[in-house]
């Protein structure tokens, strides 16, 4: 069988070693007899490993004290509405930076429970670029500023923290949360839906500053309330369990494949290969500034949509699958989150040298 790589941008690829353990424990998990989708998630066995599996990510991401960890359910989008149930509590409004599809669906969701005022920071004269990042004249009028470090359809991710002063910065990370060290400490809340770097969907990440709890609006449902959800260990509802438990595998994973800082040499080393041949030739082109490029998903396009198709087509045939761009984008996109190998990057340059030889 022709080795297959998987280039989905979500739900993404599982380091093959975790399935492999999941495999070998599914039908009897820690000698219980049983699989752990099977057992309660209030007894101690359960409990155990999700203690576990916070105090791990707390050690991959290096999570400082003063934050809490959630794992709540409704995904990405579900934080659209929950952040500002429980923030947009005091200034009644609220900062959205745009900088492409996600930033701008946050804002429109989060419009219904705030005032938000959205800026756009893509510059797409010619390379799509986010050249402003200092918000400190008027971040405090907020109650919060929100932005998404990386932009999973097009491809723009952005390095750099915002400066908002002292106001409360919040950042959808869902396509680059554990894919590069981050200082936490300048944000008052994070969220990710984990089924990019972290894990299966159905499960999603919120790190949130102790301070910001307790202070949702009252009419927030008990599901999103963080200060409701932070008291019952993120389990004021049956969690998904099997999710919980891979996440968990996944963040061992990392932490015995050394940490967050061996992933992001990884990462940079796949992304670099990547881009540095979109550079070398004129078949395949990129339109993200190389500042703004993300080492998560890397957008490309040949001159016509029939030749995508083609690419596509036949990329598919071998062995490299899902590289068809967002359908709001168009073209293809190379997701090459934490879980893809090296090879899979080499094999896929590989067949875009072939396939521009022979359609050139
Ligand atoms: N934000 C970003 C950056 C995303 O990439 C996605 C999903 N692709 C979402 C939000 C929505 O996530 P979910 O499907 O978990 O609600």
């Amino acid at each position: 069988m022709t080795q297959i790589f998987n280039f989905s941008a979500g739900p993404a690829m599982i380091p093959t070693a975790v399935l492999e353990q999941a495999q070998a424990e599914l039908l009897n998990w820690q000698e219980q007899g049983t699989s752990v989708m099977e057992i309660s998630h209030r007894g101690k066995y359960f409990m155990d490993m999700i203690t576990q599996c916070e105090k791990d990510l707390r050690q991959l991401f290096h999570i400082p004290d003063n934050y809490k960890v959630l794992f709540l359910q409704g995904g990405a989008r579900g934080q659209f509405a929950a952040v500002p149930m429980n923030l947009a509590n005091n200034k009644g409004k609220a900062l959205y930076l745009v900088n492409g599809h996600w930033s701008s669906v946050a804002a429109k969701e989060a419009a219904s429970f705030t005032q938000v005022d959205e800026i756009n920071i893509l510059n797409s004269d010619r390379m799509l670029r986010v050249d402003r990042l200092d918000f400190s004249d008027i971040a405090e009028q907020y109650d919060y500023v929100h932005y998404c470090t990386n932009e999973t359809i097009s491809g723009v991710e952005i390095f750099d923290v915002p400066n908002v002063g002292n106001a409360v910065l919040v950042a959808d990370m869902s396509s680059d949360i554990l894919s590069r060290h981050i200082d936490i400490s300048k944000f008052g809340v994070i969220y990710a839906g984990a089924q990019k770097n972290m894990g299966p969907s159905g499960i999603t990440l919120v790190i949130v500053r102790d301070d910001l709890i307790g202070n949702a609006r009252q009419e927030t449902p008990s599901i999103w309330n963080y200060a409701v959800q932070a008291k019952s260990d993120s389990m004021i509802n049956t969690p998904p369990t099997f999710a919980w438990y891979l996440c968990g595998l996944v963040f061992k994973h990392l932490l015995t494949h050394g940490g967050l800082e061996a992933a992001e040499q990884r990462n940079r080393a796949k992304a670099e290969l990547l881009y540095n041949y979109l550079n070398s030739n004129t078949f395949y082109h990129n339109y993200v500034a190389e500042e703004n490029r993300s080492i998560m998903n890397v957008t490309f396009t040949t001159d016509n949509h029939e030749l995508n198709a083609k690419f596509v087509a036949e990329a598919t045939k071998a062995g490299l699958q899902a590289l068809k761009g967002h359908k709001v984008l168009g073209g293809m996109r190379a997701s090459i989150y934490n879980a893809m190998p090296i090879e899979g990057v080499q094999a896929l340059i590989a067949f875009m040298q072939k396939f521009a030889q022979e359609n050139a």
